[in-house]
């Protein structure tokens, strides 16, 4: 929302934290690919995860997009193409997420999934990929299309993107600077600043 409501402060300081956090992500993201591809699975050139929406305001790209790979089981377990997911958890999120589900542990990554499967017109279940930062585990399953949930977060996406272009800035979503996801907000310094 920050960055339709203002521009980035030139002065605005280094989230360190966030940095870390991302290339931690990344580190992950990169080492479960190749686990994947050498398990036979072939990802879709990087322009194939992209997408536009919202006049080009909304935008994102997927982790991947597996488009072949070993189907043993015929299509009633696999169907490609498909996208890939990946998020590096710590310990405490990991069992969580292992123990709750997608949808009610991290409803905002449900959503992302269902998004990115709306406007990359890839329907099939998403491969979901988490690994636990802290122990390297892996848990990986299958994040069935929501069309009712897609359509929802892309109202959403759409309304706050109008109403900010329109000056009106709106409640915060969240109420504890102090706390995930405002802690590793990007945003956190503008959003929070004069509170
Ligand atoms: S700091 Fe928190 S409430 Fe503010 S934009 Fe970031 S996530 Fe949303």
């Amino acid at each position: 929302m920050y960055d339709y409501y203002e521009p980035k402060l030139a002065d605005e300081p280094i989230n360190v934290a966030l940095n870390a956090a991302i290339e931690r992500g990344h580190y992950f993201e990169a080492r479960v690919r190749e686990q994947l591809v050498a398990a036979g699975l072939t990802f879709a050139p990087p322009q194939a995860l992209e997408f536009k929406a919202v006049n080009g305001d909304l935008r994102g790209h997927a982790d991947g997009v597996v488009i072949a790979g070993p189907n043993p089981l015929g299509s009633a377990y696999v169907n490609y193409p498909f996208i890939w997911e990946c998020k590096a958890l710590n310990a405490k999120n990991y069992r969580a997420l292992a123990r709750n589900g997608l949808e009610k542990e991290f409803p905002r990554y449900a959503a992302q999934t269902s998004l990115y499967q709306a406007y990359l017109n890839l329907h099939n279940p998403v491969l979901f990929s988490a690994v636990n930062a802290d122990t390297c585990e892996q848990l990986h399953f299958w994040v069935p299309f929501d069309a009712e949930r897609a359509q929802l977060w892309s109202d959403r996406a759409a309304n706050i993107i109008a109403a900010t272009r329109a000056g009106e800035l709106l409640p915060r979503a969240y109420k504890d600077p102090g706390k995930f996801p405002c802690k590793m907000c990007p945003h956190v310094e503008r959003c929070w600043g004069s509170s």
